[in-house]
Formats: C-alpha cells, structure tokens, sequence
C-alpha cells in the first residue's frame, strides 16, 4: 500500500512545524531516506543537485535538474503543489537554492542539511549561503520518522513476510560442499523473487566466519558441523527494509558447547522481546537481551548493541544500545539481535524486528528461533 497524497502534504508540513519550533530557517533535503519520507521520490544523490527546499516560513520547492524534471511524472510530487525549480547542465544551482531562501527578504542564518547529503552539496551550499550555520535534518526528521504510521507498518509487516520466506527456504541452498558465495548467490536471488527489489545484504558466516557479526560471504566451504549464521535483508518497493537472521547447523554441531550457549541467547532474545513496551527505554531493552548472556560469563562475547531502528533505512533511530535513555513510544520499529560469538569456533545471531504496540511488542518475523538443524 503505496502513501498517499494525503501522507506526503501531512508529512511536508509537520516538517515544516519541527523546523520552526527548532528556530531553523529551512531544511534542505537531497535524494535519500528523508527525500522519500517527505515526497515518495526515491533515488540517491549525484554530482547534480536535486533538493527540497523547505523553509519554516513559505512554499516548498524542488530544486531539480532539467534532464530529471520528466521523471518526476508519475511521482506524487506533482500532486503536493511544490514549486519545481528546474535547471539547465551549466547553471549554479546553488544560486537556486539561495535565490528560493531569500524570497522573504532576509537571508537564511540557520539551516538543517539531510544527514546523508554528499559533502560536494554540502559545502557548495555553505559557500552560496554565506554566514548561514548548518546542522542535521535528523534533529527535526528522526523524531517524525522513528514513529510509523499505519502504511508504513504494513510496508514492514509484508518486509518481514517475504524475508521470512527466504529463511524459510534456507535448505534448498545452504548445503555441505557448497561455498558461503555460492549460497549467498542463491539467497540473493530469492529475496527478490521473494519480494524485494534488491537484496541489500547477504551474510552467510559459516564455522569460524560465524563469529564476525558482519561477516560477508566467502569461498569457505560449508562442512558438516558446521554452524552458520545467515543474516539477510533488503528493500521492499514501498522502500521499507526487512533484516532477519537465524542461525543453522548442518547436522548436530561440531562444537559440543553450541547447545548450551544457543539456549542462553534465545533467552536473551525473548527476554530483550518480553521487555518492549511505551515507557521502557531502549537501554533498558539492551540491558534484558545482555542479562542471561552475562549471567552464565559470556557477556563479553555479546559484541554490539542490541539492535537498531528500521523502515527507510536499514539503521536508522532508535538505536537499542546502552546509554540511550529515550522511551519507546507506539509505532517505533528495532531490531532486537542478540549474538553471542566465540573467535575461532563459532558465533550464533537471533534477529527479529519488532513494533511497538500499545501494550508490548509485536514480532515481524515468525520463523522458528531454535536452533534449525539442515540435513548433512
Ligand atoms: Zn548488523
Ligand atoms: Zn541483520
Ligand atoms: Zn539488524
């Protein structure tokens, strides 16, 4: 279910309410997260300027390249009302911008940058605005995105489905014999067949491999006994990503502590799950899921935080880390991803994204949390 208009001119102007209550005199957002937020435009930044102008007080422009203006048709931004303010290979564009932000007279003395515009934007920005300060958009927009609305939990609802399809697939592809690359090949394929548009990330870490929470793929053979983390996500076509992994084992594992230590991380998993609700901070979430696994001596071997926020973005706000005191509200959306890892043996990983409801949490991902033994 694609936003609507409606979603777009509400969400245009809450922004615009965020950036006057933080005394900004206008956020300035090139192609990405925030951009599609706003707008519905996907697309990333190039060495050509496209960026929304938004003061706190006036209309909303677009400030797009000429040879782009035609692929706008069919987006919803033509149906907000914006300004498009095109311009032609040869021209200053950031003029443009300058030119748009001084139409009230006087010139912008603070202004919110998208977090992941390119530095070539940001300082050509600067220079055409002298004496104007920058600061990040994410201190107006991250409180506006960390909430979902309706549309954009069911984006991550049907993220969590088709990945969760992938997992459930597993044994078609992660065999003894094969490479963690050839595996990783045939996972990538079916996260778009299963519903994304691409697959953002495939980590396939096998024996030892499984001990790196961001391991890659490999041509490390996949052998009997092995355990193998296999962690995988990526965008559907509303934008919104799905991150879920499970952990295998071909046969019975080699390693004779693996049953052992699974059965503390599922705890830690649930505990960390069982610990959501409106209220709870997120260090709090951290501490339940970092609990069961310091109790029995392996907190040490729990190596990063306990999750991150997703919709937009892989990783995004509210990060599930010690230290960060924000309570959980309604409509916020993490991952909750224990691990525990040993160098050189093995590693085991949990993930599932969850929601905040009114009362608790809702889980995204329904596969199995035991340990999946695949035949050998
Ligand atoms: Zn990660
Ligand atoms: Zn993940
Ligand atoms: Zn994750």
């Amino acid at each position: 279910m694609p936003a609507s208009l409606d979603t777009f001119t509400c969400r245009l102007l809450r922004a615009r309410h965020a950036t006057q209550v933080a005394g900004l005199d206008a956020l300035l957002v090139t192609p990405g997260p925030d951009l599609r937020y706003l707008l519905g435009v996907a697309g990333e930044s190039h060495e050509r300027l496209t960026c929304l102008v938004l003061p706190a007080d006036g209309d909303p422009a677009l400030v797009v390249p000429a040879l782009e203006r035609p692929g706008l048709d069919g987006t919803p931004v033509l149906g907000l009302g914006l300004e498009i303010a095109d311009w032609p290979d040869g021209d200053d564009p950031y003029a443009l911008v300058a030119g748009l932000l001084g139409k009230s007279g006087s010139p912008p003395a603070w202004v919110a940058v998208a977090d992941a515009m390119p530095a070539a934007h940001v300082l050509a920005l600067r220079d055409a605005l002298p004496g104007c300060a920058q600061t990040l958009a994410s201190a107006v927009l991250a409180p506006l995105r960390i909430r979902k609305d309706s549309a954009e939990i069911a984006a991550l609802v049907a993220a969590g489905q088709a990945i969760d399809r992938v997992h459930a697939r597993m044994g078609e592809w992660l065999r003894v014999g094969r490479t963690e690359a050839q595996v990783g090949a045939d996972v990538a394929a079916a996260i778009v067949t299963e519903g994304h548009t691409a697959a953002a990330f495939v980590i396939v870490g096998s024996g030892p491999h499984a001990a790196s929470p961001h391991h890659d793929v490999s041509d490390r053979v996949v052998r009997p006994g092995d355990v193998v983390v296999v962690d995988i996500g990526g965008p559907t076509p509303e934008g919104y990503f799905s991150d879920c992994t499970r952990t295998y084992s071909l046969g019975e594992p080699a390693e004779t502590d693996v049953a052992e230590c699974y059965a503390v991380l599922q705890a830690a998993q649930d505990a960390a799950v069982a610990a959501v609700a409106p209220g709870t901070t997120a260090q709090q979430v951290d501490a339940a899921a970092r609990g069961p696994i310091t109790a029995v001596g392996l907190g040490e071997r729990f190596i990063h935080r306990t999750g991150h926020g997703i919709g937009l973005e892989v990783h995004e706000q509210p990060y599930i880390v010690a230290g960060n005191d924000l309570a959980l509200e309604a409509g916020m959306a993490f991952s909750i991803e224990p691990g525990i890892y040993l160098p050189g043996r093995w590693g085991a990983r949990i993930e599932d994204i969850v929601v905040v409801n009114d009362s608790g949490a809702t889980r995204l991902n329904h596969r199995p949390r035991e340990l999946a033994i695949l035949p050998v």
